[in-house]
């Protein structure tokens, strides 16, 4: 089977006004369908740029990305991107800012309709379509902002620090919920975190990248045993802390 995505050798060179920022230089992975890989990586080094190339909103100065074997060369729909900030809607109900992303794409069907209200009914939001974003806790905003990117049915799902913003133990309650989801989908999902725990405990695959300009430093599978299905089960695992470890290390951070 042909991997979902393939990054080929893609280098970033931006023109400032000062000069120019080598942000990525030479990425090259591929990932199989309904993977989940964590990238980690020092601030500043190229992450963002990284998904933002993969989402077709920037392009690379050299090397490609392709989806399922096409090039990308724009914003396509087989991308779902999710920020830091949920962006929801405030004027709109729950209903209605799960419908926006199908709305601006124009594909309003009764199908995709209906597939929409059955991630709601699936992920105990259906009692919630009628209120607003801000009757809803932290938690529930970003379940539903996450359902709004699924609801247009893309192939990748790009998450860029999208659990930041939460509390602490907001954020674990929220990854444990949203890796189920994912999982449960089979959604093929890129991660960018500077959490190491984070990045250990969703992912199966995680790429550590250096400094700028960005280089792959390793990747790292991660295994844990079958009983130990979710987020907060890894935590706990022995395995973990090896983990944790490896990808400190790999990191090499300076204070
Ligand atoms: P990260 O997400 O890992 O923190 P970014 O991908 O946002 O890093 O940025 C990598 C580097 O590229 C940084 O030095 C940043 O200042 C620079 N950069 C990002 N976007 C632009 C841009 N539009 N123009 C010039 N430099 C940029
Ligand atoms: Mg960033």
């Amino acid at each position: 089977m042909g991997a979902i995505l393939k990054v080929e050798h893609v280098s970033k060179i931006y023109q400032a006004d000062n000069g120019e920022i080598e942000a990525l230089k030479d990425i090259s992975f591929e990932v199989q369908e309904g993977e989940y890989i964590g990238i980690v990586g020092p601030s500043g080094s190229g992450k963002s740029t990284l998904l933002s190339i993969i989402a077709g909103l920037i392009k690379p100065t050299s090397g490609n990305v392709y989806i399922n074997g096409n090039r990308i060369s724009g914003i396509s729909s087989d991308i779902g991107y999710m920020l830091q900030n949920d962006n929801l809607l405030e004027w709109r109900t729950i209903i209605r800012n799960v419908l926006f992303g199908l709305e601006i794409r124009k594909m309003l069907t009764e199908e995709n309709i209906e597939y929409a209200e059955q991630l709601l009914k699936n992920y105990g939001l259906y009692e919630f379509r009628d209120k607003h974003p801000s009757q809803l806790s932290g938690g529930m905003r970003q379940r539903v902002a996450l359902i709004r990117t699924l609801a247009v049915k893309p192939k990748i799902l790009l998450l860029d620090e999208a659990f930041s913003a939460l509390d602490y133990q907001t954020r674990l309650a929220v990854t444990d919920d949203v890796y189920q989801i994912l999982k449960r989908e089979n959604m093929t999902t890129l991660m960018v975190t500077h959490d190491i725990p984070e990045s250990i405990s969703m992912s199966d695959r995680v790429i550590v990248l250096s400094k700028r300009p960005a280089q792959i430093k390793h990747i790292l599978n991660i295994e844990f045993p079958e009983d130990v299905r979710t987020p907060l089960l890894r935590r706990n695992n022995p395995n973990f802390g090896q983990y944790f470890n490896k990808i400190w290390r790999e990191l090499d951070v300076h204070i």
